[in-house]
């Protein structure tokens, strides 16, 4: 395994040398600027399996360094180093791995033997070196002409709340079962979807199905709310409440057993006609949830304009919420304003036992996430439901 230290600090670069010749790595290059570093691995990028990187240089910082690195197409492990705050190492390894660079952790000044060792691991098993993921997007023609072939098919994630473990619901996931390619998940084409005016027949489409296995699942006395994704574009059309109040009807599904979860995608609207939407949909008793509660649009302006009655808290306030300071608070203002406005606060991204335990000490109403269950197709739901059963009453014997 060959490694490049990059500090301007002779101490940590003599410490980490040392530090990792201990540990078995034999090829350690060491540079104290990141220009020398740019210099030494011009050309011969791939031979460097993981480079440890302060943040703080003069100079070239760490940031900048990045930025080259991602540009030349590295594609071996990242350590980063600094004596900064946390806040400060978790946002520049977010800027890493957002430009495909493979982050495998951050060390903080000065840096434990153990540390450096627990992060080394990964990598030489190899997993360091991964491809660069290919994510094909897709064309608004090639999916309309999917969707009209019923290529589209339904799967549920199941909710689950706090209190009793209890399922209440599933929220629907579209996947497309391309002809080529497989299944294709849906951030590859929604927004196709939604600039190329696919989104209305997409939505008809998901929704269709999903009353139908609702009613399939009522049918075999499983009472679920069945939540589906819309977004804001999809509240444009004036008679979409009655097309959807019309599609509940025909398939003989209760309507208020429908919960609509809505994405902001873009600032503009004509608020008349969405206030139209919005509130006659919540006349007809569908719910109204807002989604990725937190990220991008979806904020505070809309909690005050819309008449939700659940807010999705966005996962990445959920994951690993327990050992984040930062986190923990946001949850907590969010999950309190949730309270006094009478929305039912919905956690996704629950991955861990840790995630559950500290969503629902802070109060959350219901949980979603791997934790409970990956998405899954519609006929694999009552058989799920039956494993859950026992699962149930561990986790709530438990706590
Ligand atoms: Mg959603």
């Amino acid at each position: 395994m060959r490694v490049l230290i990059v500090d301007d600090d002779r101490f940590t670069l003599r410490l980490l040398t040392r530090q990792l010749t201990q540990l078995g790595v034999d090829g350690v290059l060491a540079c104290e600027s990141a220009s020398a570093a740019l210099t030494l691995i011009d050309g011969q990028i791939d031979s460097v399996d993981v480079l440890f990187c302060d943040l703080n240089m003069p100079g070239m910082d760490g940031v900048e360094f990045l930025r080259h690195l991602s540009r030349h197409g590295y594609r071996g492990g990242l350590v980063l180093i600094s004596g900064e705050d946390v806040r400060v190492l978790d946002s520049v390894r977010r800027l890493a791995s957002a430009r495909q660079l493979q982050v495998l952790g951050t060390l903080r000044k000065p840096v434990a033997l153990e540390s450096i060792r627990a992060l080394l691991q990964p990598a030489a098993a190899g997993a360091a070196r991964a491809e660069p993921e290919f994510r094909k997007r897709y064309e608004a023609a090639e999916l309309r002409q999917g969707v009209r072939q019923g290529q589209l098919v339904n799967h549920y994630q199941p909710k689950v709340a706090f209190s009793d473990a209890r399922v209440v619901g599933v929220e629907t996931l579209v996947r497309w079962a391309h002809a080529q390619d497989g299944l294709v998940f849906p951030d590859q084409f929604i927004a196709a979807a939604e600039s190329g005016g696919v989104i209305e027949e997409l939505t008809d489409a998901v929704l269709h199905v999903a009353l139908r296995d609702t009613r399939s699942w009522n049918e075999s006395g499983l009472d679920l709310r069945c939540a589906i994704n819309v977004s804001m574009d999809n509240l444009v059309a004036l008679d979409f409440p009655d097309r959807v109040a019309g599609a509940a009807a025909r398939a003989g599904v209760p309507i208020a057993q429908l919960v609509l979860e809505v994405t902001e995608s873009q600032l503009m609207h004509d608020t008349l006609s969405l206030l139209d939407i919005v509130s006659r949909l919540r006349l007809k008793r569908i719910g109204l949830s807002i989604d990725d509660f937190g990220t991008g649009f979806s904020s505070l302006a809309q909690l005050r304009d819309i008449p939700f009655d659940e807010l999705k808290l966005d996962r990445s306030f959920v994951r690993g919420a327990g050992e984040n300071a930062e986190l923990l608070a946001i949850l907590r203002a969010n999950l309190g304003m949730a309270r006094q406005l009478g929305l039912r606060s919905v956690a996704e991204g629950v991955e861990t036992a840790g995630d559950w335990a500290c969503l629902r000490d802070l109060g959350c109403d219901v949980a979603q996430g791997y934790f409970i269950a990956r998405p899954m197709p519609a006929d694999r739901l009552p058989e799920w439901m039956a494993e859950w059963e026992a699962r149930r009453t561990h986790l709530v014997n438990r706590s």
